[in-house]
């Protein structure tokens, strides 16, 4: 199967090309060229694999130039040891119609992890299928999550290096002990001193830096990154909505064939595209709704057809969905627009301009049969986690809550009753803190002592690659200022 840009789709590449590339030349996100159906019995058959079974079955679809046997392995090595739960991504039930898909149990207990620990083999078998001799170097500025993740997904994979930058006082003691314990012999991790801003605006530079890459090229490596539009992130994602269908019917809380609606907190839009994927695949869901905090540029725009980023932007308690601009929004819009390429391109350049694109009645019609969205200030995700708990014994971070609360005012004001999943994409020992306070407990231990505060108030054990936090010795205490970062990426490259 070939991959098209969404604003150009007479251009096409292979898998491996659209992985290694990772953006379109023209500004792009390469997308399949024709999304392939599920066989009639294929969630039946699927029932009874195992996750790691799921994921071959389903790349395969999408990958033809990898074997059968390249794929088990990657899911071996990507879903193995690393997941602390069996399942990998298992299906939680709450109450009769009421579900919660855990994207958390990966090694650093958030759902970044289920597409950073496929792609790095997917990008480091690209780069062999492609002749490619020289290593790549993933270069990536963080606010906190995704670094990590990254670092996890990266570390010692063949033809492969990572560096990562961090703002020095930017990320929670947390998610910087995450990062400068970090194991591996083809890591990195510096911290930067200023905001996500400062990191984000150099790394940025050090790309597009001629000189650097010609350097670079003569020691053998190329920069690369893993950022989230990358098709090798997003088509893992797809794989948890099809396991998550199998799962409810195989624990029999649904019929075969029987209709489910899924409830995603969103920021990147990466994670309900790939519901949306699976859904055209053949998965029976009926409404994908789209849960924002108060950033709700998305709720706006499901709801209105206007998509403006001319608004404040809000530091919430679900950080990783404080976002403006979620970028693979494009995707969905080149399918529904019946891939109108040019469409496509002109509303992006729109936003590049203006901040602001209007689509089609047509096309807002096509989006609002599919989706439905709601929003979620700090206050009511807060209340959300405590009533949760209260509720069903079940510990949920801010950013699941978000969508709990999203998906209860969808049912209180559509009466659409219809079972229903949440993804869930953090542990709530991540925000440790938020969810203290959202129980009550005002006065905070610092540092990994929160995680036992959390564990002792609730009576949840600890997850183990947060609990091994405590015992790990630092080992990156490098600090550069922003017109050092250039020095780094060389020393670190030598
Ligand atoms: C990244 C992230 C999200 C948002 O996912 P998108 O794919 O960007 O929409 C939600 N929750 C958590 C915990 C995340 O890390």
């Amino acid at each position: 199967m070939n991959y098209v840009s969404t604003r150009n789709k007479s251009g096409k590449m292979t898998a491996a090309q659209a992985i290694v590339r990772g953006l379109a030349p023209d500004g792009g996100l390469m997308t399949p060229e024709l999304l392939p159906r599920l066989p009639g019995s294929a969630l039946e058959s699927m029932k009874t694999m195992s996750y790691q079974q799921r994921v071959v079955y389903v790349l395969s679809r999408f990958l033809e130039e990898f074997s059968a046997r390249e794929l088990t392995e990657f899911a071996a090595a990507a879903y193995g040891g690393g997941f602390s739960h069996p399942a990998v991504a298992p299906v939680r039930h709450l109450e009769d119609g009421l579900s919660c898909l855990e994207l958390w149990h990966g090694p650093t207990c958030a759902f970044k992890d289920m597409a950073l620990q496929m792609l790095p083999h997917l990008l480091s078998a690209s780069l062999a299928k492609l002749d490619e001799e020289k290593t790549a170097c993933i270069l990536v500025a963080t606010s906190g999550d995704t670094g990590k993740a990254a670092l996890e997904g990266f570390k010692d994979v063949a033809r492969t290096k990572i560096l990562v930058f961090y703002p020095k006082d930017g990320v929670s003691d947390i998610q910087q002990l995450q990062m400068v314990t970090q194991a591996g012999g083809n890591v990195g991790v510096c911290a930067v001193v200023g905001n996500f801003d400062d990191a984000q605006a150099g790394v940025k530079r050090i790309f597009s830096d001629r000189a650097l890459a010609d350097t670079l090229a003569q020691r053998g490596y190329f920069l690369s990154s893993a950022n989230s539009i990358n098709w090798g992130r997003v088509l893992p994602q797809i794989v948890y909505y099809i396991s998550a269908y199998c799962d409810l019917l195989q624990s029999e809380q649904i019929a075969s064939g029987q209709e489910i609606n899924v409830c995603v907190p969103t920021g990147n839009f990466g994670n309900i595209l790939a519901g949306y994927y699976a859904r055209q695949m053949g998965v029976p869901i009926k409404t994908l709704i789209c849960a924002s905090n108060q950033n709700n540029v998305l709720t706006d725009f499901i709801r209105t057809g206007i998509y403006d980023r001319n608004r404040p932007f809000y530091h919430t308690t679900s950080p990783s969905m404080d976002i403006l601009v979620s970028s693979n929004l494009e995707r969905l819009i080149f399918e529904l627009s019946g891939r109108e390429d040019g469409l496509v391109r002109g509303y992006m350049e729109q936003l590049a301009d203006s901040g602001r694109y209007q689509v089609s009645a047509q096309l807002h019609k096509k989006i609002q049969e599919l989706f439905a969205a709601g929003c979620c200030d700090d206050g009511q995700a807060s209340r959300t986690i405590e009533r949760v708990w209260r509720q069903f014994d079940y510990l949920i971070d801010p950013h699941t809550a978000v969508a709990f609360h999203v998906l209860e005012e969808y049912r209180a004001s559509t009466g659409d009753d219809t079972p229903a999943v949440v993804v869930s994409t953090a542990s709530p020992f991540k925000f440790c803190t938020s969810v203290l306070s959202a129980l009550g407990v005002e006065e905070h231990r610092p540092g990994t002592e929160a995680l036992d505060q959390l564990a002792q108030h609730t009576g949840v054990p600890i997850p183990t690659p947060l609990a091994a936090l405590k015992g790990k010795a630092r080992r990156f205490d490098a600090v550069t200022e922003r017109d050092g970062m250039r020095e780094q990426v060389l020393e670190f490259l030598r």
